[in-house]
């Protein structure tokens, strides 16, 4: 083998397009939640990739799937099935609402699907409804979709769409958690409600059971689908292999993505025969999607995930971090609020500590621990859904530095 190329986080600088901001530290390996750095210092993950690593850095069942299918078939378009594709349809049919799967390969091309799936089933069944238009898509601000153009126009932050106009049309943003709005606004020309149950990229704050039931109940009455946008809820993320199961509301349409290959490349949305039934032939697809290799890595996902051990085991650490966040900032009183649901949880800043998430991420990289943000004022953990108590209380020490070097900086200011 020819030597590596080398490289350090300045080729970043160099040669990358500049759309991220990455660490300074560039990891190199990872196991379980412990990751190690181009120096070999060592970091506690509270970040799994962003939701996506639930099982952990290179978990050893998930490397034995790898490299056994990697010996058989990657990849073979779909002018032909596949067994693991059809194994994981059926594991992920019986384990829900649905009865049909689609596979890609991302969150965003989840939604998209999903998207023009609502609409083309409101084309589908116009002469029901007298020809009436009903193409209109209801969201909701600070939701996050994903980074296509209509994904990202569908998400509810204006500065993700800003200079890259004309974006689609018959798209409406309305306040989350206000189900007033709601029912004031959609009408029988609405095709779709897309929702997170929990916001993630807006700030780690979950749907009111009564706005979600409610949703359900509007798009009902008017005829519109409802879709849950789980892409990063799912995959027993909030202690049950879906959050809808939780808020005791079914969606028509599911999407998933993020954990469901533990860092392979997948995606997928969840429905039922009816709305399925509009995506015939020729209408949607995509070249990678369902691939051999990355549905039998997801399906072997699925089967460690969807246990009782595991989705218990989500909840048990969620009550941990809850108390070690808590314990912290009774010490430190940086916090307003902690929230979320399982292994997503946001700890919300105090408006003296306005803007400073991204500082103690960074402080946090100091002191050995791997840690996200969601928005300026959100300090967000979603590690591995099997990570070590140990490892989490070995992340909150780190965590306590970061913070009591912010909140003395605040202080001082
Ligand atoms: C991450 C995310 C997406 C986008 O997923 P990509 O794989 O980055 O395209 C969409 N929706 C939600 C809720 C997400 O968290």
């Amino acid at each position: 083998m020819s030597q590596p190329i080398a490289v350090t986080r300045q080729t970043f600088d160099d040669v990358m397009v500049p759309n991220y901001a990455p660490a300074q530290m560039v990891p190199v390996r990872g196991e379980g939640s412990r990751m190690w750095d181009q120096q070999g210092r060592e970091y506690v993950d509270f970040t799994g990739g962003i939701a996506v690593n639930a099982l952990g850095h290179a978990n050893p069942e998930l490397v034995k799937v790898i490299e056994a299918q990697a010996r058989k078939v990657w990849h073979i378009g779909n002018g032909y099935t596949n067994e693991p594709v059809l194994r994981l349809a059926k594991a992920l049919t019986e384990a829900t609402f649905a009865d049909k799967a689609f596979f890609c390969n991302s969150g965003l091309e989840a939604n998209e699907a999903a998207l023009k799936l609502a609409r083309r089933y409101a084309y589908d069944h116009a002469a029901e409804r007298g020809g009436k238009e009903k193409s209109e898509i209801i969201s909701f601000y600070n939701s996050f979709h994903g980074r296509s153009l209509f994904t990202v126009s569908v998400g509810g932050q204006a500065k993700y769409t800003e200079g890259f106009g004309p974006i689609p049309a018959g798209i409406m943003h309305l306040p989350y958690n206000d189900l007033k709005t709601v029912e004031a606004t959609i009408s029988d020309a609405t095709a779709a409600v897309i929702v997170e149950p929990v916001q993630g990229e807006g700030g780690v704050l979950p749907a009111d059971p009564s706005f979600l039931k409610g949703l359900r109940a509007l798009c009902d009455k008017h005829g519109a689908l409802l879709i849950f946008d789980e892409v990063q809820t799912g995959v027993g993320r909030t202690g049950t292999l879906y959050a809808y199961e939780q808020y005791g509301v079914t969606p028509d349409i599911l999407t998933t993505a993020k954990a469901l290959g533990n860092g392979y490349p997948i995606g997928g949305i969840l429905t039922t025969n009816k709305i399925a039934a509009s995506f015939s032939p020729g209408t949607h697809g995509c070249t990678y999607g369902g691939n051999p290799l990355a549905t039998a890595i997801a399906g072997r996902v699925l089967e460690l995930i969807n246990t009782a051990e595991v989705l218990n085991g989500v909840k048990a650490r969620h009550d941990h971090f809850v108390k070690g966040i808590e314990g912290i900032n009774a010490r430190h009183g940086v916090f307003a609020q902690v929230r979320g649901m399982g292994l997503l949880i946001g700890a919300v800043l105090k408006p003296a500590f306005a803007g400073r998430a991204k500082d103690i991420v960074v402080e946090s990289e100091k002191h050995g621990l791997m840690l996200l943000v969601a928005g300026g004022d959100v300090v967000r953990f979603a590690p591995a859904l099997n990570i070590p108590f140990a490892d989490i209380d070995a992340g909150l020490a780190s965590l306590e530095k970061a913070v009591a070097t912010v909140a003395a900086t605040a202080k001082a200011a």
